[in-house]
């Protein structure tokens, strides 16, 4: 904060306004700590770069420059407006604007539309620190204009509710449930960084929970997953847990990982997750098998607790690289030619070393090999 305080304090001295807004004024008023610190100002964005040293243009067309100073970064966005939506979707152009008010009135929510000076004076002038004693998430404006204009912020109303543990405003809520159907005329990327903060959630079901019922559920790509029975969803605080405890409530039907294009990193994940979540007991090889992710979200979805973290971290070996021997020692010990036997071999003594019927010290390993090599002629 004491970045953003000088960063504020330094455009101000230039001779321009300069405020925290949005995110920042609201979590500081809730009393948490902002993860960042958004400022707007009056200085226009190149007269922004001329005040501070070291600046990114981060969104330089939407009036945002990134200042790095102290260690951190602060958002700093010339007040703007934003006109001509003529699809319910982002704005095909931003304005700039001279005062703090118009910045103000083109924001989502009452409660994110609040400024404070870098003395903590609050400029409130729509009623969100009422809003915030309320609990209430509350459009800024009509919220039918507020919804055609940009869609996505019906979704970002849903997000936080579960975010802030607040509900949202009768009357904007109505408004939703009006308008749902202008969800499909935004792009599913956006969506999903919705959806998955909404699952990231410690009160997750409180959003999932309005999906459904401001029918954003019905014209949302596979939106039958969010209809169903959620009460038991534990989030892990990563938005996969709520996607596999979706495809796991609905017989793994997976279609939402193309409609919402999972990256493949993403696919890989959610489907060991399930497969360890349909093992019926767990063993040590389920434990060397899968990633720690994987074991976390198939552990949490199936009510397994965290056990599993002292089982993966007390196994003999993490991966083959750990073993004491390699393929060329078994076959200098037994003058055979490479071929479907060596592999064979090697996944038993990896196995045998993993279930710990076998050390992994190479006389031990060898004493055994020979044995059972010997055995078998
Ligand atoms: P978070 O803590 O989740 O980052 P935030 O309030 O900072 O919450 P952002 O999405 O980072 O949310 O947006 C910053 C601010 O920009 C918001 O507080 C709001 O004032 C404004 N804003 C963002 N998206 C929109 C939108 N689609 N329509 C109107 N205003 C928006
Ligand atoms: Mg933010």
């Amino acid at each position: 904060m004491k970045t953003a305080i000088d960063v504020i304090r330094r455009l101000k001295n230039a001779g321009f306004e300069a405020y925290f807004v949005g995110g920042a004024v609201r979590d500081f008023l809730l009393g948490k700590n902002p993860h960042d610190f958004d400022v707007a100002t009056s200085a226009a964005p190149e007269q922004v770069k001329g005040l501070f040293k070291r600046t990114v243009d981060t969104g330089i067309q939407h009036g945002t420059v990134l200042v790095l100073a102290g260690g951190a970064g602060v958002e700093v966005t010339t007040f703007r407006t934003e006109s001509d939506y003529s699809d319910n979707r982002r704005p095909d152009s931003v304005a700039f604007v001279k005062s703090l008010e118009e910045d103000l009135k083109r924001r989502d929510f009452t409660i994110n539309a609040m400024a404070m000076t870098e003395e903590l004076e609050v400029v409130d002038l729509y009623g969100g620190r009422k809003d915030l004693e309320e609990k209430l998430i509350r459009a800024v404006g009509e919220p039918d204009q507020r919804f055609r204009e940009d869609a996505l912020r019906m979704l970002r109303a849903v997000r936080f509710s579960g975010q802030l543990d607040f509900a949202i405003d009768e009357y904007t809520l109505s408004s939703i449930q009006k308008n749902a159907a202008l969800i499909g005329s935004i792009a599913v990327e956006r969506i999903k960084m919705e959806l998955d903060k909404i699952m990231a959630n410690k009160h997750a079901v409180r959003s999932i929970d309005y999906l459904s019922l401001s029918g954003l559920a019905d014209h949302l790509p596979s939106g039958g997953l969010f209809k169903t029975d959620w009460s038991t969803f534990q989030p892990t605080g990563d938005p996969l847990s709520g996607w596999l405890y979706a495809f796991w409530h609905n017989s793994k039907d997976v279609s939402a990982l193309s409609a919402y294009k999972f990256s493949n990193e993403e696919k890989i994940i959610l489907k060991k997750a399930m497969a360890a979540a349909s093992l019926e007991s767990w063993n040590p090889w389920t434990y060397y098998t899968y990633t720690p992710k994987q074991l976390e979200l198939a552990a949490a979805l199936t009510g397994r607790g965290d056990g599993w973290i002292e089982e993966k971290v007390s196994l003999p070996i993490e991966s083959k690289s750990d073993l004491a021997i390699n393929g060329r020692d078994l076959m200098d010990w037994t003058d055979n030619k490479p071929g479907p036997w060596l592999k064979e071999a090697l996944g038993e003594i990896e196995r045998r070393i993993v279930f710990r019927l076998l050390e992994n010290e190479k006389d031990k390993i060898k004493d055994w090999f020979l044995d059972e090599y010997n055995r078998d002629k």
